[in-house]
């Protein structure tokens, strides 16, 4: 229903589709996850999914205005509104909106519309060091200019693309793509701003444009990052165990040294990069998972990166959700809230019928006891 502002979809809807079909009445769902082609919106509401806009637009909680759900006893709830303002209690809705299916199952979903922006421009900004990127990036938020996005990629991510993408990008110890959007006015005064903030800080390459072919390039390049670090050093490959805490914008500088701390004392090489000027941090490990030694040494780095990424206020995921791996950093991290979070899934599902396991502790630990990618004796 254009006219009121939102549009009702069923769980299973994958997100391009959605936003292809909302696309032509002018509006878009802005979240975007790196896994827009296959995801559903019934999975991005239960990790409460968001992605590279999320600065400027929100999470996929910010769009949700209702939904149905079916309780584990086969109750069927039709929860929250299809107002755009509704104060009518507790928010069910939102409550389901990362609960990685553990209170219910979601069937349908009421999403609020957001009108597309006219115009998009890029500017990609190279530095000397991670640590300028982060700076410049908190320099541009405090501005305030509110960039639509802004990617961070370290020198390992920016070397692992040029290598198996054929160098769309300058070599560079650290880079930023940030994309700015809304009426064509503004978007050209905020390319300036960005312009200007980076070679204050020391950018040595400032490339801004309206090519859309060139965007398309540049996001194409950050978006390879994951598969291309598999490729970077052979018999490593990538692995996604501290994969996207976040922290407060200004503390990004701080988290990424802290980073290549853990990363000299563990002898493990991790590449950073991700959605940074929302505090959103991915990292990534390239170590040979069949070495016994070298994925203790990579599940202890783990552990101190989310330990350094709570130590400065953050969290320990800030769009994937808790899954099993990361229940007990979660549960450092909410240690307050815990008993309350049993609680609600106590009432919800009483039986544990619903995701069982999901955001709780194993015995042991997990990253210890999965079955590899191949057999290896010492974990089975
Ligand atoms: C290559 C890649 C890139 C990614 N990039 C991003 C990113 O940029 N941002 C981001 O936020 N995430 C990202 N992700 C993580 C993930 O894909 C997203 O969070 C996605 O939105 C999850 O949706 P899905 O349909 O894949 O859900 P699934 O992975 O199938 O499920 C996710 C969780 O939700 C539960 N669930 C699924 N459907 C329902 C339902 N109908 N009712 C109740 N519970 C349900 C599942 O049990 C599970 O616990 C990425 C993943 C990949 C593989």
């Amino acid at each position: 229903s254009v006219g009121d502002l939102w549009a009702e979809v069923e769980a299973g809807c994958v997100y391009n589709d959605f936003n292809a079909a909302i696309g032509k009445y002018g509006f878009f769902f802005p979240c975007n996850p790196g896994s827009a082609e296959a995801c559903e919106i019934g999975g991005m509401v239960a990790a409460n999914a968001s992605g590279m806009r999320a600065v400027k637009y929100g999470a996929t909680r910010d769009f949700v205005l209702g939904l149905t759900f079916v309780k584990a006893n086969g109750e069927i709830v039709n929860a929250g509104t299809k107002t755009i303002k509704d104060s009518s209690g507790y928010q069910l809705a939102r409550l389901l909106c990362g609960s990685e299916g553990t209170l219910g199952i979601i069937t349908k979903v009421t999403i609020k519309l957001l009108a597309k922006p006219k115009s998009t421009a890029s500017c990609l900004c190279s530095f000397n060091s991670v640590h300028d990127a982060g700076k410049c990036i908190s320099a541009i938020i405090a501005e305030p200019l509110i960039p639509a996005s802004c990617e961070l990629m370290d020198s390992v991510s920016i070397e692992a693309v040029n290598n198996s993408q054929g160098n769309p990008l300058p070599d560079c110890k650290a880079l930023i793509i940030v994309e700015c959007d809304g009426e064509p006015e503004q978007v050209e005064r905020d390319l300036k701003t960005v312009e200007r903030i980076a070679k204050d800080i020391g950018a040595t390459t400032v490339t801004a444009t309206h090519d859309k072919k060139q965007i398309a390039a540049w996001t194409s390049a950050r978006k390879a990052v994951m598969t291309s670090l598999s490729a970077l050093k052979p018999g490593f490959s990538s692995v996604s165990l501290a994969d996207d805490m976040g922290v407060p914008v200004s503390k990004i500088p701080d988290a990424v040294l802290a980073f290549q701390k853990i990363a000299e004392k563990y002898r493990v090489t991790i590449a950073t990069y991700g959605h940074a000027s929302d505090g959103n941090l991915h990292t990534k490990m390239l170590l040979d998972p069949l070495d016994k030694d070298e994925w203790d040494r990579g599940v202890k780095a783990v552990s101190e990166i989310f330990d350094a990424c709570i130590e400065l206020g953050g969290t320990v995921t800030g769009e994937h959700g808790v899954g099993i791996s990361k229940a007990p950093d979660f549960q450092k991290e909410r240690a307050t809230e815990l008993s309350t979070i049993r609680a609600i899934k106590q009432a919800f599902d009483p039986k544990n019928i619903l995701n069982p396991g999901k955001l709780e502790q194993w015995e042991g630990s997990i990253l210890g006891k999965v079955p590899l990618r191949y057999p290896c004796k010492d974990y089975m």
